[in-house]
């Protein structure tokens, strides 16, 4: 075993689970206490500011210069109780992650003294320096300047010494920069087009929230092995290791008992994401070995999608104490499961209601049904953008990936919803019901709730699946920010719903139908139009791929291919119409991606062909050696014949060693120069092409023969833990 192999796996044998110092309390004793939420801000704040925030909070008003003085001098006296020395704005640019730069509360003030001082003004807006985030061509450097402003519906928050403010990133003309910004205006629309809907049933309804419950899958790894793997550290994922004889065919591991010292791990992860307010509350062990999930209850969009960007950094940062690394990517092992983010969906009033969960009575239910069918079509209008919103370099791992939701887009809705609308379909005319038809109609629908209470039908192969009172959004990637695909589905339900208003009222005028019946007709045309979309059998199954085809579903495989439909006609007219992001904002995130995308894989093909010449070949030659030298001593002591059957295994290991080598270092010098040809192409288009169709592709012939090599190579003479290390965690 290479020296740093060894060190590494006597700490991982030495591990024990970390002693955890919590106070022994019931959550609800401590939960939000580092957050300045309601409870914060009624005993700091008076009660005008109060008011003005709350206002900012349900109704969107703008918090006044004058009130945002006083909430800052407020916030700066509520964290400076709790030991806060620094602030900072904190969003969430187009990279993906997080960011924030700290400063501090202390001001000098001559004489060698300073105050603690922190104004209005710096709650409200910040200037970072922008130039250094993507921003796909929006802002050209002379006008390198973007800026933060405070979002007063998500509450600021205490992380170490920090005190964090969510604000939103746009450049100084303007344009969004980051993924909260046209979030939050899609919730706008969404509320507005839900709200509208609403008042065709219930007058009462006056404000509709998108909800939000994410499940978080994610890996974890010893620190000591994490830190001799290379392409672990610079991509997220191994781009080499031979499948362990025991992966998870035993399926032994999903909802298994909890290792001692990842429980003690989850435990600390809870209790940060506890005082910050984040209501995790499941956790198990996922079906790949050193695979887990947690999930919270769902919130509103906007703060859920804070809390779930906050919760991946506090599991990676928290994971540090424990000697562990969280692996979020998509993909980090080769054969085994790759992880996800289930994006739970729904719609809720201002009532109380959630609009997804069937009611009690016919007429609650035909609302259900309007919300339910809506959103089916939606999804069927625009399925080529729901499959866009979900891409990335990593997501392609796993997407059709026999473990994963396909790269189709399709929506499961159960038997019993499957019926009712065949129903809907069947019955509903062109003309107007009947008094007895209407009343047998209303029956059946009447049952909706009884039959999905019994409805235990699930289908985990489905991208896009109907569960119970929620759509679960199931092709998100584990790692990717929950507001690019929730921005996706409120816009186009948004729109959706926009349309069925028209057609309701079209219907009503034309006809001179009544309302519900005119509910009735265009949901019928809804159901019959988007039927396309709906697929309730086995999603990996090579029979869907053949059956989508038929029916006309693309099957986009990459995420250049995917990414073409964020700005395809359709895609543009839904946000610009919608207000949330005009052209160029699109194309310019069009760009961004497209880059990121060429980034990554030129990473991982960099760091491959590092690996392949500093550790794996030098491997492989230093075996090979011990071979060449014991068969020319045999050689030496053995008559000819004897020599002949002695060495004959040694010596066809050494050819294949060295064919290996041979077949790895042509692979990996034509891939480098790939590399060089797509660089100099002259569009992110068509890099991010030339990456996926000319580079990427040798990366495959590289890792089976690096995985060959790894198992005919002596196994202390290995430079890379391997997976059989890495992935059993006691
Ligand atoms: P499963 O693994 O079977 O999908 P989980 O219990 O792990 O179920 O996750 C269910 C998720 O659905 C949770 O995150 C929960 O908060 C979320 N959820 C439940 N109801 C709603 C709702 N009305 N809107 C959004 N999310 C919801
Ligand atoms: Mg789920």
């Amino acid at each position: 075993m290479s020296t740093r192999r060894i060190l590494a796996m006597q700490d991982v044998i030495k591990r024990t689970p970390v002693e955890l110092n919590h106070p022994k309390k019931q959550v609800s004793e401590y939960y939000g206490s580092n957050v300045f939420g309601i409870d914060a801000m009624r005993e700091f704040l008076s009660e005008e500011a109060f008011n003005s925030i709350q206002n900012s909070m349900n109704q969107g008003t703008i918090v006044e210069r004058k009130m945002a003085d006083q909430v800052a001098a407020c916030m700066k006296a509520w964290a400076q109780s709790k030991g806060v020395t620094h602030y900072t704005h904190w969003f969430q640019p187009l990279t993906g992650t997080t960011a924030e730069k700290h400063d501090g509360f202390f001001e000098p003030i001559g004489g060698g003294r300073a105050i603690e001082r922190f104004s209005g003004s710096q709650l409200v807006q910040q200037e970072p320096d922008a130039s250094s985030f993507p921003n796909g061509g929006v802002r050209s450097t002379f006008e390198a300047r973007g800026y933060t402003a405070w979002d007063p519906t998500s509450p600021a928050f205490i992380w170490g010494n920090t005190l964090c403010i969510p604000t939103i990133f746009v450049s100084y003309t303007g344009e969004a920069l980051d993924f909260k910004t046209p979030l939050l205006k899609s919730l706008g629309a969404l509320d507005k087009a839900a709200t509208e809907v609403c008042q065709f049933f219930d007058k009462n309804v006056t404000k509709v929230i998108g909800t939000l419950g994410w499940e978080q899958e994610y890996f974890l790894i010893d620190a000591a092995l994490y830190n001799i793997r290379y392409d672990l550290q610079q991509t997220g994922r191994t781009l080499f290791g031979h499948a362990p004889a025991k992966g998870q065919q035993l399926e032994d591991h999903y909802w298994g008992s909890i290792p001692e010292r990842v429980l003690a791990f989850m435990k600390d992860f809870e209790y940060e994401s506890h005082l910050l307010g984040i209501p995790v509350r499941t956790r198990h062990n996922e079906v790949a070995p050193a695979q887990f999930e947690c999930a919270p209850v769902f919130e509103e969009i906007n703060i859920a999608v804070d809390h779930n960007q906050l919760l991946m950094d506090v599991m990676e940062k928290v994971a540090m104490r424990h000697n562990f690394r969280v692996l979020l990517h998509e993909k980090p092992y080769a054969g085994v499961n790759g992880s996800g983010k289930h994006n739970n969906w729904s719609l809720a009033t201002n009532t109380g209601k959630n609009l997804l969960s069937p009611g009690k009575t016919p007429k609650t239910n035909l609302q259900f049904l309007t919300f339910f069918i809506n959103t089916v079509k939606a999804v069927y209008e625009h399925a080529d953008l729901m499959r866009a919103c979900i891409a990335s370099a990593n997501n392609d791992h796993r997407l059709g990936a026999n473990e994963a939701p396909p790269a189709i887009m399709s929506v499961f809705l159960g038997d019993s919803l499957n019926k009712i609308l065949d129903e809907i379909e069947k019955s509903v005319g062109d003309k107007k019901l009947s008094p007895e038809e209407k009343t047998a109609l209303k029956l059946s629908i009447g049952k909706i709730p009884d039959i999905l209470l019994d409805n235990t039908d699930r289908n985990r192969t489905s991208p896009f699946a109907f569960t119970g009172n929620k759509f679960e959004f199931r092709a998100v990637g584990s790692s990717a920010n929950c507001a690019g695909a929730m921005t996706v589905l409120n816009a186009i339900v948004a729109e959706q719903l926009q349309n069925f208003i028209k057609d309701v009222e079209g219907l009503m005028s034309s006809k001179k139908l009544e309302r519900e019946d005119a509910i009735f007709q265009v949901l019928k045309r809804y159901i019959t139009e988007s039927k396309k979309i709906r697929f309730e059998g086995n999603g990996y199954g090579d029979e869907w791929k053949a059956e989508a085809k038929k029916r006309g579903l693309n099957n986009i495989a990459t995420t250049p291919g995917a990414l073409e439909f964020f700005i395809s006609k359709k895609s543009i007219g839904l946000f610009e119409n919608l207000g949330i992001l005009n052209h160029r904002e699109q194309e310019a995130r069009y760009e961004i991606y497209l880059e990121t995308y060429t980034k990554k894989i030129q990473i991982e093909s960099r760091i491959m062909a590092d690996m392949v010449d500093n550790q794996i070949i030098p491997a492989a030659l230093n075996y090979q050696k011990v071979l060449v030298d014991n068969v020319s001593g045999l050689k030496n002591i053995l008559s000819a014949a004897d020599f002949k059957k002695a060495s004959e295994t040694q010596i066809s290991l050494i050819r294949e060693i060295s064919e290996r080598i041979t077949i790895i270092k042509n692979a990996s010098d034509s891939m480098t120069n790939e590399r060089k040809k797509a660089n100099n192409l002259d569009s992110a288009k068509k890099q991010a092409h030339a990456y996926c169709d000319k580079v990427k592709p040798f990366f495959d012939t590289i890792r089976y023969n690096v995985d060959k090599l790894e198992n005919i190579v002596d196994d202390a003479t290995w430079p890379l833990p391997k997976y059989r290390e890495m992935l059993y965690l006691r």
